[in-house]
């Protein structure tokens, strides 16, 4: 009895996991090669032929457009670790798709996946209990390991040439903005600018609003200035309907217009009495109240955007009205440099000198376009990590050390769990080592030498030994100050056994119509997967074989 459709796919059994296991294996291949400070960039250019060069896991992932159902699992971890993290994504990847490989084996010796499942799970939990237990702590006073921890996150990034620089700007804007609720980087503004060098960057303990003056008369700056948050627009208001006036003569036109000026002229004086000498109008500013503004002194924007105007109440402490009469004094924030000023060839409004900036913007340069977005890529997962740091307050040594710990511990804890289960805990300890091997081989070092010389190590009670990516040699990574946030770690680890689980425990996969390049496609019009692309790996595009071309 046929109960799918016609178009309907199905895969069963081995065949199923096979596919799943494959393209899941493919993900991870394909941002291997940039793991860790020797890592490679990727070059990805989109269907409307625009270029990202990265060497950030996620981008990599999110810009590739993979359709393969269970390689969007795997990339989901990626996602999950941008959002709880902001760094470790390619490693949670890598882990993912060793997990993967490692399973592959023990289920061709007849290992059920349930079992599989079942030793991951109990490895990846034993594995967070030994790294919570080794972990370092840090308290926000601890200045010089949040800049060792920014610092090892832009580590073979664009951002790496000025690391010095740009982490003591991430640490100072996390601080800046961590209030009573936490801290939301969102209220770190970046800045990007074309033209001059990294090392020019610089943090604003304020807001730029990318907005000029609207009138040429108004001051530049206005020193110590009381800010309006206005998010209307500062014109005569429109009447609710369509009235025709019928002029007789010239007298009633004038005495029309003056009716409109003067309402100009009394939303103006409002803004004077209560003594603004910095107006932000979320809409439009009529020409005439421009003119008034101006004569006033009044420093006045107009289309500041929403999100630019609740900046500034942060900022200066002030409150965004909607209704320009409702604005009293109390409501005015206070800064104390409101000017415009150049950056990079347009024109901005600073405002600074705020009592406490709750909101920063760093302004980033760089040489070219794709050298400061790529730069921004680094300080996003940078200010994330010294966020997650401030939050958690425990730290790890980088380089491989953890993973190298993790395999060793766990290997002896395989042998108290016994039975089946042992061998799928064997096997995640093997598949942390994944981390340093692949430091290594990125560093043009041999991967069995140096996992050889760190088993070693740990083996004789170094925690901190890891990888040295420039030298070679095994050291104690927390003393070279590469250090990063427990949770960078925990997360990758949880969320790479989740989907790993979870793609074992599949064995049947129904696709309503056509599951894109499987390897059944018959309408030929499908261009072949490349080296990697056997079994089901078409669905990833032309990316299909990147992991085997690499
Ligand atoms: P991810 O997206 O996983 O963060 P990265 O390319 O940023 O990938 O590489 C992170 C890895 O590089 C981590 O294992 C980290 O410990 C390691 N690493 C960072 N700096 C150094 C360094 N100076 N020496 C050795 N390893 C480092
Ligand atoms: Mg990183």
């Amino acid at each position: 009895m046929i109960v799918l459709s016609e178009e309907s796919q199905r895969t069963s059994g081995k065949d199923a996991q096979n596919m799943n296991i494959t393209a899941g294996k493919a993900v991870a291949e394909s941002v291997r090669t940039t793991l860790g400070p020797k890592g490679m960039d990727k070059m990805l250019v989109d269907s409307g032929g625009s270029v990202v060069v990265t060497n950030d896991g996620v981008t990599i992932l999110k810009e590739m457009d993979i359709d393969h159902p269970a390689a969007n699992m795997i990339v989901e971890v990626s996602e999950t670790q941008e959002d709880e993290v902001g760094d470790g994504t390619t490693s949670a990847v890598v882990v993912a798709g060793e997990l993967l490989d490692q399973a592959e084996e023990l289920l061709d010796q007849d290992i059920h996946a349930t079992t599989l499942a079942q030793g991951y799970r109990q490895a990846a939990e034993k594995a967070k209990e030994i790294l919570e237990e080794d972990a370092i702590e840090v308290t926000e006073d601890d200045r010089e390991t949040l800049v060792e921890i920014a610092q090892t996150a832009m580590t073979g990034k664009g951002a790496e040439n000025s690391k010095d620089l740009l982490a003591d700007l991430v640490v100072d804007a996390v601080l800046a903005v961590k209030d009573e609720d936490g801290i939301d980087t969102e209220n770190v503004s970046v800045e990007k600018v074309v033209g001059s060098s990294i090392d020019q960057s610089e943090l604003v303990e304020g807001v730029i609003v990318d907005k000029e003056r609207v009138d040429e008369n108004m001051p530049y700056a206005v020193e110590d200035a009381n800010v309006a948050l206005f998010d209307g627009a500062i014109e005569v208001k429109e009447t609710e309907i369509d009235a025709e006036v019928n002029v007789t003569d010239p007298d009633q036109l004038q005495q029309f217009l003056d009716q409109e000026e003067e309402q100009l002229r009394e939303m103006v004086d409002h803004l004077v009495d209560i003594g603004a000498d910095v107006v932000f109008v979320g809409d439009g500013i009529d020409d005439m109240a421009q003119h008034y503004l101006a004569q006033e002194g009044i420093l006045a924007v107009r289309r500041a955007k929403s999100d630019d105007l609740k900046r500034l109440a942060r900022a200066t402490g002030g409150r965004v009205v909607s209704n320009l009469e409702d604005i009293e004094s109390d409501d005015l924030g206070f800064a104390g440099s409101v000017a415009q000023k150049d950056v990079g060839g347009d024109e901005r409004i600073f405002v600074e000198d705020v009592e406490e900036a709750k909101s920063v913007t760093l302004i980033l340069r760089g040489g070219t376009e794709h050298v400061v977005d790529e730069i921004e890529r680094a300080i996003d997962d940078s200010l994330g990590v010294v966020r997650t740091t401030l939050l958690d307050g425990q730290v790890l040594p980088g380089g491989g050390a953890p993973e190298a710990e993790l395999a060793l511990q766990l290997r002896d804890f395989a042998d108290s769990v016994g039975g089946r289960e042992q061998l799928a805990v064997e096997a995640f300890a093997d598949a942390l080592e994944v981390i340093p091997r692949t430091l290594a081989e990125n560093a043009g070092l041999d991967p069995i030498d140096s996992l050889v010389d760190l088993r070693s190590r740990h083996d004789g009670g170094e925690f901190g030994a890891g990888l040295d990516a420039y030298t070679g040699d095994v050291i104690d990574m927390e003393a070279e100050g590469v250090v990063e946030p427990l949770r960078v770690k925990t997360q990758a680890i949880e969320s790479a056994t989740e989907a790993a689980v979870m793609i074992l425990r599949i064995d049947d996969v129904i696709a309503a119509g056509d599951l894109k390049g499987g390897g059944s496609d018959d309408d030929g019009d499908e261009p072949a997967g490349g080296p990697g692309g056997a079994g089901g790996m078409g669905g990833m595009g032309g990316m299909g074989g990147m992991g085997g071309a690499m």
